[in-house]
């Protein structure tokens, strides 16, 4: 099965992966934890340059997706068929919200590009379950503020992660199935009781 973790920059993705992946040690559920973009040689290689380097927007969807693409055939899919759990920090939902509501570039964009890389014959690959760590723009950025060097994503305008936030609850209220919406605004216990809760029922299924 594969869980992707998706959230604004601040919301507290980071903490929360840690804990599912803890979780799902405990749980002794065999499992890889892993990252986009980067997960592989060359997406590090793609990561570093997508975060340091300015590049015309067009240019940033398709080194995403040229990083997934690598990625999938590289670590997901060969992980998915050893009947391994994928742990992954961000997948295409990101690329929808921020060069999609961040950048403005049009969905139908990255509908084509996901065909491209994500198709798999009979199925498209997207992860079962997705959880998205909700927050105000005023919290996340609160919480970054002086914690670290910033990269060129996490430097943008508040209303640059106004617009992340909001295409990240409209991807999600568009597919309730797949997604839970957790409300990262609370204490890092307080989110880890749900994310147990839910853990517990989902593994079960
Ligand atoms: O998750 P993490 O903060 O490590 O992501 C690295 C950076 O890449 C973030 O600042 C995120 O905003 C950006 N990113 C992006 N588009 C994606 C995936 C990540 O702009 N599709």
């Amino acid at each position: 099965r594969f869980i992707s973790v998706e959230g604004v920059d601040g919301a507290g993705k980071s903490t929360q992966l840690a804990f599912i992946d803890r979780w799902l040690t405990e749980a002794r559920i065999a499992h890889i934890v892993t990252r986009e973009p980067g997960g592989t040689p060359l997406g590090e290689k793609l990561r570093a340059l997508l975060l340091n380097e300015p590049m015309h927007l067009e240019t940033e969807a398709l080194l995403m997706f040229a990083s997934r693409r690598e990625h999938l055939a590289g670590v997901i899919e060969p992980a998915l068929q050893r009947g391994e759990w994928v742990l992954c920090d961000r997948f295409s939902d990101a690329t929808y919200a921020y060069q999609g509501g961040g950048r403005g570039l049009p969905r139908e964009k990255f509908e084509a590009l996901e065909r491209w890389v994500q198709d798999r014959g009979s199925e498209m690959i997207q992860p079962d379950l997705t959880f998205l760590f909700d927050v105000p723009p005023e919290v996340s950025q609160a919480r970054m503020a002086g914690t670290r060097e910033l990269d060129r994503f996490e430097r943008e305008a508040a209303s640059f992660h106004e617009r992340v936030r909001n295409a990240y609850l409209e991807r999600a209220h568009a597919a309730p199935a797949r997604f839970r919406i957790i409300n990262a605004a609370r204490s890092i216990d307080a989110i880890q009781q749900e994310l147990h809760v839910i853990l517990s029922g989902w593994a079960r299924e």
